[in-house]
């Protein structure tokens, strides 16, 4: 807080180092009041204020730059005024690099089945105290953002099912343009924190279009791609991104909210996304299950009994360096322990893959890189149809 007293500059400055000469792969280095952090990047999702299974000195010894946090279950607890009694959650949890918090409207919608959304917030009964109604609006949303102080914060917006169609799409595509209006007045905070946009309107492509051309006309630091990444068809998925990064201005980062699989990162890094989070990790780790790039190893089959490698021989993790497959077959059940070892290996797996993608657009080499690392994941050449028609969208031929 008192960093910024002093200064004026922008609380998010982007610099971009290369663009790839072929697709719209794009790296660059965005310099947040705690760290800079070099895009494309993946953000680990903590919901209590921390990772399930690591602590942020493990996240840091990762060379995790940014993380995200959940509003929705810091604003119920701790609460917000312990967080801003604490400083902030920089503060609160010990983790001095950059932290992104989501709005809470979504957590709301898919955890609570009673929520309702109206054109003053999202209404919902109380996950305590099922008498009671609450209301989180814009405005609500931005004061728990504001205390808990997060180097990039989201608007609220109105979320639709990526596969709901009709009027619906069209009404929550406008009130999320209203509502970005009122979420940067409540902004209290704007020489520390970015408030990012999130373009909305479905799959489909005049309402998205509609709805990227409004944002850009405010002025903010980056934005946020959501509604995506639902139920809806790879092939939806991915001309809804690519008509997207097509419109938003090429010097703010771009958020494409809720992707994490490799095979997606790859892909939509191709397409121009500079920054992803998903629970996947993490949530794949607690079921004994470990990424490698040609797919997972999930460690209770029996086949690991006697294997004696590390997960993955090229990982430089704590986990890789110093377990075999066998013994964390042996313990995957023992819920605690191997979850943690599984949870450090597959954050470092997508932070080692975002800088493999970073260093291969640095050196005008992102074509080769993504080809090769599409026939180790298809090493048959049985690429998904989505696939080849998203790179070949930007230039990018399969081998
Ligand atoms: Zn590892």
């Amino acid at each position: 807080m008192n960093k910024m007293s002093h200064s004026k500059r922008s609380p998010l400055i982007f610099e971009l180092i290369a663009e790839c000469n072929t697709s719209k792969a794009r790296t660059g280095v965005m310099t947040l009041i705690h760290s800079v952090v070099d895009t494309p990047v993946f953000m680990p999702v903590g919901t209590q204020g921390t990772l399930k299974g690591l602590l942020p000195q493990q996240l840091e010894n990762l060379n995790c730059q940014i993380m995200l946090s959940n509003t929705y279950h810091l604003g119920t607890r701790p609460g917000p005024e312990i967080l801003e009694k604490a400083g902030g959650l920089h503060k609160f949890m010990g983790w001095n690099r950059s932290l992104l918090t989501d709005s809470g409207g979504f957590q709301m919608v898919s955890l609570l089945k009673l929520a309702e959304i109206t054109e003053k917030g999202v209404k919902f009964k109380s996950p305590y105290n099922a008498e009671s109604e609450c209301m989180l609006t814009p405005e609500h949303s931005i004061e728990i953002q504001n205390a808990i102080g997060a180097d990039i914060v989201m608007q609220l917006d109105d979320v639709v099912s990526s596969v709901t169609t009709g009027p619906r799409v069209e009404e929550a595509m406008h009130r999320t343009l209203r509502w970005i209006d009122r979420c940067l007045s409540a902004h209290k905070r704007p020489d520390e924190q970015s408030i990012f946009p999130i373009v909305q309107g479905g799959l489909n492509p005049e309402l998205r279009t509609e709805c990227a051309k409004q944002l850009i006309k405010r002025k903010v630091n980056g934005y946020a791609i959501g509604g995506l990444s639902g139920g809806e068809s790879k092939d939806e998925f991915w001309k809804m991104v690519h008509l997207s990064t097509d419109i938003l201005p090429k010097n703010k980062p771009r958020y494409l909210m809720g992707v994490g699989f490799a095979v997606d990162l790859v892909v939509c890094c191709a397409l121009g996304i500079d920054m992803f989070d998903c629970v996947f990790p993490s949530r794949t780790a607690r079921f004994g299950c470990a990424l490698i790039r040609n797919g997972q190893l999930n460690l209770k089959q029996v086949q690991y009994k006697n294997d004696k490698r590390p997960i993955d021989d090229n990982c430089d993790c704590s986990t890789c360096k110093e377990y075999t497959r066998d013994y964390l077959h042996q313990i995957v059940t023992v819920e605690t322990v191997a979850c943690h070892l599984l949870t450090v290996h597959n954050i470092a797996f997508q932070l080692n893959l975002m800088k493999d993608i970073r260093e291969s657009i640095k050196a005008q080499k992102f074509t080769e890189f993504v080809q090769d690392f599409m026939l180790t994941v298809y090493p048959d050449k049985t690429y998904p149809t989505w696939v080849i028609d998203s790179l070949k969208a930007v230039n990018i031929n399969l081998l």
